[in-house]
């Protein structure tokens, strides 16, 4: 296997934004809903079997090749190593008989003749930095995982994607477990989006979510989902107008009372702590924007818009996938 070193960035980029300028009152249909039953359970919470907190990692690698599935990483991670967690020769130290080592299990050549390489270094492989230690170690996690992104990326990916797990290891097998496997976590980890439907022009899951929480909170000045005039303050457009977002109002336009303010705490809390299953994309609150895809970091202020409507002051704003 040979070298050539191909990095293509992708950002990943939140967009986000509100600004109600339509007002519609809560819904009847929340009268009579069955209750939390409704909501499919689990359709983001943790997939199977993945240990917690590499999916990020994933994701990461999978962007250094823009268009890579981060699945496929995951399932070739799961198929060679089981997550670096195999006891097997090869995986946490040396190499096994057929000369592979780490969680990825590289051939050392492939890797760059060493199984730790001081990244600008002169060498002639696939070696990678994923951890930003300035080394390349075949058996950091991180670093393999990018090693492998890479040289997919090399091998067709993720245009020719079969040709490049193939090329990872010549067997088509192999190919289709690891594309099988990475179906299975990417049915698992997606919510499908999804088109507005009904009187009120929302998404079902955009309901489902608006129902829930009208079961359980009185919203004293309403609450307003569809709108076709969905700019932003500062530029663009939000998610008002595809029917996944909806602002639950605490007041209009000037701050709330303390008490509606300690209600839409309340209700941005609840948000969060449903938000896996309520496929909850991203929620803003007092010019804070808090998403599960960054939960680690907590809320995040975001930049002045202007007003208090704007900046989120006097509504929760909730976006779904
Ligand atoms: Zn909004």
């Amino acid at each position: 296997m040979r070298t050539v070193l191909i990095l293509a960035v992708a950002l990943l980029l939140l967009p986000f934004a509100c600004a109600p300028t339509m007002l519609a009152l809560a819904s009847p249909l929340m009268l009579g809903l069955a209750g939390d039953s409704i909501v499919k359970e689990g359709a983001v919470a943790g997939l199977p079997g993945l240990p917690q907190g590499l999916e990020r990692l994933y994701q990461t690698a999978a962007n250094t090749c823009a268009g890579l599935d981060w699945t496929v990483l995951a399932a070739i991670h799961k198929i060679e190593s089981d997550f670096g967690r195999s006891n097997l020769p090869g995986v946490k130290a040396g190499t096994n008989h057929a000369g592979a080592a780490g969680p990825m299990q590289f051939l050392i050549s492939t890797w760059g003749g060493s199984a730790r390489i001081k990244i600008g270094s002169r060498f002639n492989g696939y070696a990678s930095d994923g951890d930003g230690d300035g080394w390349g170690d075949v058996y950091n996690t991180a670093d393999a995982l990018f090693a492998a992104a890479k040289y997919l990326c090399r091998h067709g990916a993720p245009r020719a994607v079969r040709q490049a797990v193939y090329a990872y290891n010549h067997s088509w097998d192999y190919v289709d477990s690891v594309l099988a496997l990475a179906k299975t976590y990417a049915d698992a980890s997606e919510l499908r989006p999804e088109q507005p439907r009904g009187d009120d022009r929302v998404t079902p899951r955009m309901r489902t979510a608006r129902d829930l929480l009208l079961q359980r909170f009185r919203i004293p000045f309403g609450v307003g989902c569809y709108r076709q005039n969905d700019s932003v303050a500062g530029g663009g457009r939000g998610e008002h107008h595809l029917g996944r977002a909806c602002d639950f109002m605490l007041s209009r336009g000037t701050k709330p009372s303390p008490g509606n303010q300690a209600l839409g705490d309340a209700i941005a809390a609840w948000f969060q702590a449903n938000a896996a299953r309520l496929g909850v994309s991203y929620v803003i609150w007092k010019q804070r924007i808090w998403s599960p895809a960054r939960a680690g970091e907590g809320w995040r202020t975001m930049s002045d818009r202007g007003g208090v409507t704007d900046n989120h002051f006097d509504h929760v704003h909730v976006t779904v996938l």
